[in-house]
């Protein structure tokens, strides 16, 4: 199969049932070695390819939900390998089943043709000037205890945004509990309601990233001015511009300006400004010029209601008391209440099984160890080295140097925590060390997060890093 992929494509030539078959079977293979096995059978194998035009690779997806999801999480790894395998200019387009109507012209006519029944969806185009996804909006942001105060004063923000006192306005909490939601449902208000008002939105990484491109190619002004001439500007998960003094600093100045001319800034974080311990100071006490609100994890009620309303949007009838073991078994984080219950309806849409208590059972078992099985020591090994800005080949090295052992430290410290792996294979990652060894660095990390505070912090702060990718 591998010759495949010296096909050589015209983009005029038609492609028989059986080449497209074995070109999506080779997609496969590429993607199997990507995911999981159960993302794999879950999320890869019911997708059916239906024909190469143009370098447009077609495929067949079972419902809208699935083509949300798949575009959510995956859009990656299938571009990727599009490319891959078709080469730079190839495309993919979905065409999804719509279900309802499937299931009534199968009443109606069996022999009903399969062209009359699929529907092909287009990929709503991301506003790329803004960054904003359009699907995060205060009327799908279910208010609670935990995120009043946050919510009261994005509302007073989007209506009046640089003129009232929330300036900059810092929105802080744990993973997975709406600060993104909330922050990009300012911005998209905010371009509803005042069309000329420049919005953008972005990750502090990025801005890392595009800085730092910035200056290999010469143009931090043009880098700077830039951000200074917006009217909203929202920065998601500023924690991580601890450590990147020079970012901060180009920052800084970007803050001031801004904040002089009245425009609005949005800043989240996993902490309080003064918890960001490594940030420059000027920044910290910039920070809480403005208002400063939490967002605390959803109580019973909260979790029940995003689960109804979740329910609600995916088009299905699932049952309260359903929806309430959903609520009472997953209760720290709502990325994974929504993953719960897409997982279950994605469970009983593949296999035509009714949503039944068992299958939630079942689903929500699921869930708790599926991240341990999506986080790789790889993965985990590149975040720590990032984070503690060492090369990532260091970590393996045979050596005694204090911050190297540090860090192969943390890292299996994580990686025992956080993926299924046993000692014996975390050794083997980390340079041939043996099961002793990786026994002893998780008691001597384990013990620095004890002793000291600063240490439990940035733990918690690198914690929060690795699940970020895959909660
Ligand atoms: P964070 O940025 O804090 O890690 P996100 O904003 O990414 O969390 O939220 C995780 C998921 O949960 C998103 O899909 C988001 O839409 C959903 N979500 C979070 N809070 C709410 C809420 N209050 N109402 C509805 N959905 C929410
Ligand atoms: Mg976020």
């Amino acid at each position: 199969m591998d010759n495949l992929k010296f096909i050589n494509l015209e983009p005029t030539e038609n492609l028989t049932k059986t080449d497209v078959n074995s070109i999506w079977k080779n997609c496969l293979s590429r993607i199997k070695e990507n995911v999981t096995l159960m993302t794999y059978n879950t999320w890869f194998l019911p997708i059916r390819p239906i024909e190469i035009l143009n370098n447009n690779l077609k495929v067949q997806l079972p419902s809208q939900f699935f083509w949300e999801w798949l575009d959510e999480h995956y859009s990656t790894i299938i571009n990727k390998t599009i490319k891959e395998v078709l080469g730079s200019s190839g495309t993919l387009s979905y065409v999804i089943t719509d279900d309802k109507e499937t299931k009534e012209e199968n009443i109606k006519k069996e022999n009903a043709s399969l062209v009359n029944k699929i529907k092909v969806v287009e990929k709503p185009k991301p506003a790329h000037e803004t960054n904003l996804n359009p699907r995060y909006r205060f009327d799908n942001f279910i208010r609670g205890e935990g995120n009043q105060l946050a919510r009261a004063a994005a509302g007073a923000i989007s209506d009046n945004p640089g003129e009232t006192s929330f300036n900059p306005f810092f929105i802080y909490g744990g993973v997975g509990l709406g600060k993104t939601h909330l922050i990009q449902s300012i911005g998209n208000q905010i371009i509803e309601k005042f069309p000329d008002k420049k919005v953008i939105y972005l990750s502090s990484d990025s801005f890392t990233v595009e800085f730092v491109e910035s200056i290999q190619s010469n143009k931090v002004n043009e880098f700077s001015s830039f951000y200074r001439s917006m009217d909203v500007l929202i920065i998601d998960d500023i924690q991580f511009l601890i450590g990147k003094e020079k970012t901060q600093d180009l920052f800084f100045h970007i803050f001031n300006t801004l904040h002089q001319s009245r425009k609005q800034i949005i800043l989240s974080s996993d902490k309080p400004p003064k918890d960001l311990k490594g940030l420059d100071d000027r920044l910290i006490s910039r920070f809480q010029w403005g208002l400063t609100a939490d967002i605390q994890p959803p109580e019973l009620e909260m979790r029940i209601a995003i689960l109804k309303n979740k329910a609600e949007d995916y088009g299905m009838l699932v049952s309260t008391d359903i929806l309430e073991y959903i609520a009472n078994n997953i209760t720290s984080n709502i990325r994974e209440l929504e993953g719960c219950l897409i997982k279950l309806l994605a469970n009983a849409s593949l296999n035509s099984k009714e949503i039944n208590i068992e299958l939630a059972k079942k689903t929500v078992k699921e869930i708790a160890t599926d991240r341990k099985v999506n986080i790789t020591i790889d993965d985990i090994s590149k975040a720590v080295c990032a984070y503690l800005n060492i090369a990532e080949n260091k970590i393996r090295e045979k050596t005694r140097k204090k911050e190297i052992v540090f860090a192969r430290q943390l890292a299996m410290y994580f990686s025992k925590e956080l993926t299924k792996s046993s000692l014996k294979t975390i050794g083997l990652h980390f340079g041939g060390r043996d099961h002793s060894t990786v026994i002893h660095a998780c008691n001597s990390i384990e013990e620095m997060k004890n002793k000291d505070n600063s240490m439990k912090e940035l733990i918690e702060g690198l914690r929060n890093k690795i699940m970020l990718n895959y909660s």
